[in-house]
């Protein structure tokens, strides 16, 4: 499989050009268009947080351990915490997810799993979809591409790395058809992949129609 430092590479590259073309010719900001490479540069190491003890397990969770309080900042002041209390909050959230989460995480995922799979790309995007607050609904949507984009980046390339190239006809090796997959050999894993597919699906539909967007379907 491709080490972390392929993946961030290629996934930078696409985020580049992604970012690119957001800008010109669809004509988003230059800030959303650095944003939207950003995101596509993360969504290439999505797939290895199931790995147990790699670099981009360690990076994700320091990066979600201050991110995701930061994000909360606001709705904390707006709930009327004191400043002390929202530096405490703010404190054990980094704490919380940087070992708690990260250690259940680990005890609850099996490397090469459902976090290598095309439902699992389609929850990444979903997930930042939901999650980006901004009016400007097209640029949720250039985001959740985004991060969708790093993601397949990913699957292609672990699924290009199984490709035994040496010798005079490629082979096939083992790990082959694990990356680019839509189910794994565990029912329990599977079927909770598409339910929380289907959750968020249901979501996204539900702030569609809140927003009063004419839905085609
Ligand atoms: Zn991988």
């Amino acid at each position: 499989m491709a080490g972390f430092r392929t993946h961030i590479t290629v996934s930078s590259f696409c985020g580049i050009a992604y970012g690119g073309v957001a800008v010109q010719p669809l004509g988003f900001s230059t800030e959303a268009g650095l944003l939207a490479a950003g995101v596509t540069a993360v969504g290439g190491m999505l797939p290895d947080l199931d790995s147990d003890s790699g670099v981009p397990v360690r990076e994700m969770f320091g990066l979600a351990a201050v991110l995701v309080p930061l994000l909360l900042v606001r709705r904390l002041m707006h709930a009327g915490m004191s400043t002390e209390g929202v530096l405490a909050a703010l404190l054990f959230a980094y704490a919380f997810i940087r070992y708690g989460v990260a250690n259940v995480f680990k005890k609850f995922t099996v490397h090469r799993g459902m976090y290598h799979s095309i439902p699992a790309m389609l929850i990444s995007g979903l997930c930042v979809y939901l999650a980006y607050h901004s009016p400007d609904r097209s640029i949720r949507v250039l985001l959740a591409c985004g991060v969708m984009i790093g993601f397949l980046s990913h699957l292609l390339l672990d699924e290009i790395y199984s490709v035994d190239w040496r010798g005079a006809k490629p082979k096939l090796k083992a790990s082959a058809g694990s990356a680019f997959k839509f189910g794994s050999s565990s029912l329990f894993a599977t079927a909770m992949c598409y339910a929380i597919l289907g959750g968020l699906l249901y979501l996204a539909y539900l702030d569609l129609k809140a927003s009063g967007a004419d839905v085609g379907f």
